[in-house]
């Protein structure tokens, strides 16, 4: 497995591999690795001869009060769960690398960023897709594998790829969660043992909305409130939104009966958790 740190690098290696007609597969993630990861990873090594991990925490996913500092980072540990994977390269630029003095260029893809996770996160998207477009720009993937943990990053990054014809197919993986239900996060690493009990409010409120919809529940309120009421019952936890919206455009639906995505958010101490289902009548 090859550690490659600089842009420039990344580029040879990856013309390399074109002239070789081998295919990429890129996953980028912000490292503090765990198994979901891990499944990203064989999805790539699925669909191309080569698979590129990334680990990059970006500093302007973050806005100035949120976790960027604390966020878990291990990277001699991530290096060898991803050579135990036989990953071929993990590439890991540096902050001036990304974002060298005079940067300036972001990439804002604005309907779909407004909601959700846009709401309270200003910005956020911004950053996610300034970098992902920066790494397809260097890593040059013919595939790149996303969680649907990330549901609307998601969908925003298919967006981003199509309106700016990248040309790079976007994988999905399903949500990789604990035995309990818990969906696998690196901010699972800030919760102490009440907060993780608490966190498992998350995934319960999405399955009982799940049985809603098995028992023929096609209307939005019960949905809702559902999760509201579950995430109220949780004491350390408090609902930063619950959406029930329209599986592509994420606009908020009055009825499941077309398919929905039913996406929260929960702030439990330090974390600020995510977790979605798709809800189908
Ligand atoms: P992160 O390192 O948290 O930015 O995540 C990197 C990638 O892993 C993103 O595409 C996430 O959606 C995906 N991911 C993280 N946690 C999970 C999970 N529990 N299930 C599926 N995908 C995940």
């Amino acid at each position: 497995m090859r550690l490659i740190t600089s842009i420039r690098a990344m580029r040879s290696w990856s013309e390399d591999q074109w002239r070789r007609k081998k295919s990429i597969a890129l996953v980028p993630t912000m490292g503090a690795l765990h198994e979901a990861h891990l499944r990203l990873v064989r999805e790539g090594r699925k669909r191309a001869d080569r698979v590129v991990v990334s680990i990059f925490v970006n500093p302007a996913q973050f806005a100035p009060g949120e976790d960027f500092a604390a966020y878990p980072r291990n990277f001699a540990r991530d290096r060898k769960l991803l050579e135990a994977e036989g990953v071929d390269v993990v590439f890991h630029p540096s902050v001036a690398a990304m974002y060298p003095e005079g940067y300036q260029t972001h990439i804002d893809v604005a309907r779909l960023s407004s909601y959700l996770c846009g709401l309270s996160r200003p910005g956020h998207f911004r950053g996610v897709c300034t970098v992902v477009a920066k790494l397809f720009h260097v890593v040059r993937p013919q595939f790149a594998v996303f969680g649907r943990k990330d549901y609307q990053q998601l969908q925003i990054v298919r967006r981003m790829v199509a309106d700016l014809d990248f040309g790079i197919k976007i994988v999905s993986h399903p949500i990789v969660r604990e035995r309990d239900g818990l969906a696998l996060s690196s901010r699972n690493a800030y919760l102490g043992s009440e907060e993780r009990k608490a966190a498992l409010s998350l995934s319960r409120s999405l399955k009982m909305a799940a049985a809603l919809a098995r028992n023929g529940e096609t209307r939005r309120a019960p949905f809702i409130e559902t999760v509201q009421a579950e995430i109220a019952r949780a004491p350390l936890a408090r609902l930063d939104y619950v959406s029930l919206c329209h599986p592509v455009s994420l606009e908020e639906v009055e009825t499941v009966r077309d398919g929905a995505v039913l996406a929260l958010a929960v702030r439990i101490g330090k974390a600020r958790l995510i977790d979605n289902a798709v809800i189908r009548a």
